[in-house]
């Protein structure tokens, strides 16, 4: 018996140094959000570890690029007092994809379209789990959430006078999304950038399928230099921003040399 409890402990011991080194294996080596990190008419606001980009619009308004962590929304409310506004300045919720690290607050800002790419519609409003290693243990229940507006990928959305551009980027989730403002590209969770600056994919616990997301990184950095985009900034939604493309560049060449 004494020997039968020894054996589990042991089981459970290596089960937590298991899980320990795959979360640190995952996050190490990230460069750090940066609250209040701003380039052009983008402000990256901090939601404790997920990043949420605040769009500034011509008419007064601004549209986010997801909506954090915190149900009641405290980072996103707190930077629109800055600005002297309240939550119904909020134009809309351009959602990268939908864990719900990322679709929290949505509910806050009732005055907001809700637009996510169609792919992805079913994982937001909570009618399909996520099928990453992780988020697969997740329960399937609805998230309160509701897709206004599908979009599709290559199309440009314009609020308040602003383009965005909507780039369909699967595997981290099916209907993962990059959306590019004004010199900023807002990758979600597709890539982070590490503390030397380097690019790298989505972390293989939480993403559905590691390769499509490589190969999907692979063919924003053609696409985007094809439209003859200007991109001064890429904005991961867990790290620090690299600056250029330079960082995707390297990426997409590294990629397309090691299949
Ligand atoms: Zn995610």
């Amino acid at each position: 018996m004494k020997r039968l409890l020894k054996i589990v402990a042991l089981v459970v011991l290596l089960v937590i140094v298991a899980v320990v080194g795959l979360f640190a294996v995952t996050f190490m080596g990230r460069k750090s959000l940066v609250d209040g990190y701003e380039i052009n008419r983008v402000r990256v606001i901090a939601d404790g570890f997920a990043g949420i980009g605040v769009i500034r619009l011509d008419d007064g308004r601004v549209a986010l690029v997801d909506a954090g962590n915190d149900a009641a929304g405290e980072a996103i409310l707190a930077e629109l007092e800055r600005r002297q506004l309240g939550p119904d300045a909020v134009a809309a919720v351009l959602i990268t994809h939908g864990h719900g690290d990322h679709i929290a607050a949505i509910g806050r800002f009732s005055r907001a379209a809700v637009m996510a790419l169609d792919a992805e519609v079913p994982l937001v409003e909570g009618r399909a789990g996520g099928r990453g290693p992780l988020p697969r243990l997740l329960p399937v229940r609805p998230t309160g959430v509701t897709v206004t507006r599908a979009l599709r990928d290559g199309e440009v959305v314009t609020l308040g006078g602003v383009p965005i551009r909507v780039y369909a980027v699967p595997g981290h989730t099916a209907g993962s999304a990059a959306y590019y403002v004004d010199g900023v590209l807002l990758v979600g969770d597709s890539a982070d950038v590490t503390s030397d600056g380097t690019l790298q994919g989505a972390p293989w616990l939480f993403s559905d399928n590691q390769a499509e997301n490589r190969a999907s990184l692979a063919r924003l950095e053609q696409r985007v230099v094809a439209d003859g985009l200007d991109v001064k900034a890429i904005v991961p939604a867990h790290s620090g921003a690299a600056e250029g493309l330079v960082a995707l560049t390297n990426f997409a060449r590294t990629t397309r040399e090691t299949p």
